[in-house]
């Protein structure tokens, strides 16, 4: 099918859906609304053919654990999201990383991407990016640092998932 579905997860707060927004509607808000579910729907071309990029904003790590999986085994590519000013979201993650390769094999020729989102808050880090980076190593995926808010690396998260699913 045509269809490229990306899954966003991440614990509370740490940025998926400003991260989503930023990247579909180019918007950004500074008050924290907590998300149920959504998805966004946007026709992008990928070689040479138009295909439908889905991008599912979950909830973060207090989602079912049945609708966890299920979005997992629909899913095509993950960007697991941390905020670089919390060690605890980074390591929030670990759980759902072993939940996506138990269920997508452990070849993981699934694109995910590790993200440190919240980059312009350099005051308040509590991440190196060679901490991200070495995790990211570890777990066999690639790593960007973002920023939702000052539109740091947003369109190019997105584009090297694109590029990822190509190559594979
Ligand atoms: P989610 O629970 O992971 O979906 O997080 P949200 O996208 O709702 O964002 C949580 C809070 O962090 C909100 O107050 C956002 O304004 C803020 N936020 C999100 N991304 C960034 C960012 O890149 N930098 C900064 N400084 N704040 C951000
Ligand atoms: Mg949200």
């Amino acid at each position: 099918s045509n269809d490229y579905r990306v899954v966003v997860f991440g614990a509370g707060g740490v940025g998926k859906s400003s991260l989503v927004l930023r990247f579909v509607k180019g918007t950004f808000r500074e008050s924290y609304i907590p998300t149920i579910e959504d998805t966004y729907r946007q026709v992008i071309s990928c070689n040479k053919n138009i295909c439908t990029l889905q991008i599912t904003d979950t909830t973060g790590s207090h989602q079912f654990p049945a609708m966890q999986r299920l979005s997992i085994s629909k899913g095509h590519a993950f960007i697991l999201v941390y905020s670089i000013t919390s060690r605890q979201s980074l390591e929030e993650l670990r759980p759902i990383w072993e939940v996506i390769r138990e269920i997508k094999g452990n070849e993981m020729e699934f694109p995910i991407m590790l993200v440190g989102n919240k980059c312009d808050e350099s005051d308040a880090r509590e991440v190196q990016s060679s901490y991200g980076e070495a995790q990211a190593k570890a777990w066999k995926c690639n790593f960007m640092e973002t920023s939702a808010k000052t539109n740091h690396n947003v369109k190019e998260l997105f584009q090297e998932l694109l590029n990822m699913e190509k190559n594979r």
